[in-house]
C-alpha cells in the first residue's frame, strides 16, 4: 500500500515515516509539510534519522495524495479537515490521530467519510483500547455510587486538554453507564466548586516534561477504589497502530471506522 504521512517533520509525522518504512506491506508515496517548513525539499527518510528513502518532504499534497493509497495525518485540526476533503476527492484511505478536533471538525470527516475510509481514533494503541474495553465494563458493573475520575499526563509541548484518549476513556465510561458524555463531562474544577454530582465524570489534567502519555480511571465508591491505568513509553506504538489502520481499511467500504473495528475488539 503506498502511504503519504502529512506533518511529516512533527514527533508523530516522523516516528511515522519510521513505521511505514518498517512494516511489511506498505511504502512511503509522499510526505507532506506546511508551506514555509524548514523540512521542504529534505529527504523524508533522513528527516526521520534513516538512509535516505528516495522521497522528498512537499508542500502541494494533490499530486502527492493522487499517486497514493493512504495517508498518515497525525497533524491540527484545521489541517486534518483540510486533508479529508482531499483524501475524499483522492477516493484513499485517511487515518486520523489528530486530536481536539471540534463537533464541527467531526462533522467534515463524517461529511467525507461517504467517499473515503477514514479511521480515526485518539489513541492508536493496543493497549488503550483494551483498557477502554475494561472501563466500559466496569463501568456497567458499577453503579453511580463510583464516581469515575479519569487523570491524564503529557509533555510540556501537548496544546489540546483533556487529551483525546483520556476523552476515549470517558466516552467509554460513559457508553458503560448509558449515558452521553458531554452530559456528565467536567473538565474544569477551581475555587467554590461545591459537592460532587452524582454520576459526572470528571478530568484531570497534567502536563510537564517528555511524558508520552499516562491515564488512569479511577472508580472511587463507598470505601474502595478500583483503578485502571495505561502508560505509554514510546510514541512508536501509535506510530505503527496508524499503519495497521491504514492496511486494515485499504479492503474495506466507505465509512468512518475507529480502532477498535481495527482490533477486532
Ligand atoms: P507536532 O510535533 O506539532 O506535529 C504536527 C506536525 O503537523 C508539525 O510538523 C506541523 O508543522 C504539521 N502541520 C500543521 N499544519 C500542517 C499543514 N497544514 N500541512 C502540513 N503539515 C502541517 O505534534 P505531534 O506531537 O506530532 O502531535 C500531532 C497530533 O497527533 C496532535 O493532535 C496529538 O495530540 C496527536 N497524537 C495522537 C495520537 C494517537 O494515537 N491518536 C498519539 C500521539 C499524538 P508546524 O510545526 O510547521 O506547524
Amino acid at each position: 500500500m503506498r502511504l503519504v504521512v502529512v506533518g511529516a517533520d512533527g514527533r508523530m509525522g516522523r516516528m511515522l515515516i519510521r513505521a511505514v518504512a518498517e512494516a511489511e506491506g506498505c511504502t512511503l508515496a509522499g510526505a507532506i509539510e506546511r508551506e514555509g517548513s524548514a523540512a521542504l525539499g529534505q529527504d523524508a527518510g533522513t528527516l526521520a534519522g534513516l538512509p535516505p528513502l528516495g522521497v522528498n518532504v512537499t508542500d502541494d499534497p494533490l499530486p502527492v495524495f493522487a499517486a497514493a493509497e493512504g495517508v498518515l495525518d497525525f497533524t491540527t485540526p484545521a489541517a486534518t479537515t483540510h486533508f479529508a476533503e482531499l483524501a475524499a476527492q483522492a477516493r484513499i484511505v485517511h487515518v486520523v490521530g489528530t486530536t481536539g478536533l471540534s463537533e464541527a471538525d467531526l462533522a467534515r470527516l463524517e461529511a467525507a467519510a461517504h467517499h473515503a475510509r477514514i479511521v480515526r481514533s485518539g489513541n492508536m494503541s493496543l493497549g488503550v483500547n483494551l483498557v477502554a474495553g475494561l472501563v466500559r465494563k466496569v463501568a456497567a458493573a458499577l453503579g453511580t455510587e463510583f464516581d469515575i475520575e479519569i487523570v491524564e499526563m503529557h509533555h510540556r509541548m501537548k496544546v489540546d486538554a483533556p487529551s483525546g484518549t483520556a476523552l476515549l476513556l470517558g466516552e467509554a465510561a460513559a457508553e458503560g453507564r448509558g449515558v452521553s458524555l458531554p452530559d456528565v463531562r467536567v473538565s474544569t474544577r477551581d475555587g467554590h466548586t461545591g459537592a460532587r454530582r452524582p454520576g459526572d465524570i470528571g478530568f484531570a489534567t497534567l502536563r510537564g516534561g517528555t511524558v508520552v502519555g499516562d491515564h488512569s480511571v479511577t472508580f472511587a465508591g463507598p470505601g474502595e477504589r478500583i483503578t485502571l491505568s495505561h502508560h505509554a513509553e514510546d510514541r512508536a506504538i501509535f506510530a505503527r497502530g496508524a499503519v495497521r489502520a491504514a492496511l486494515w481499511a485499504f479492503p474495506k467500504r466507505p465509512g468512518l471506522y475507529g480502532m477498535t473495528d481495527v482490533l477486532g475488539l
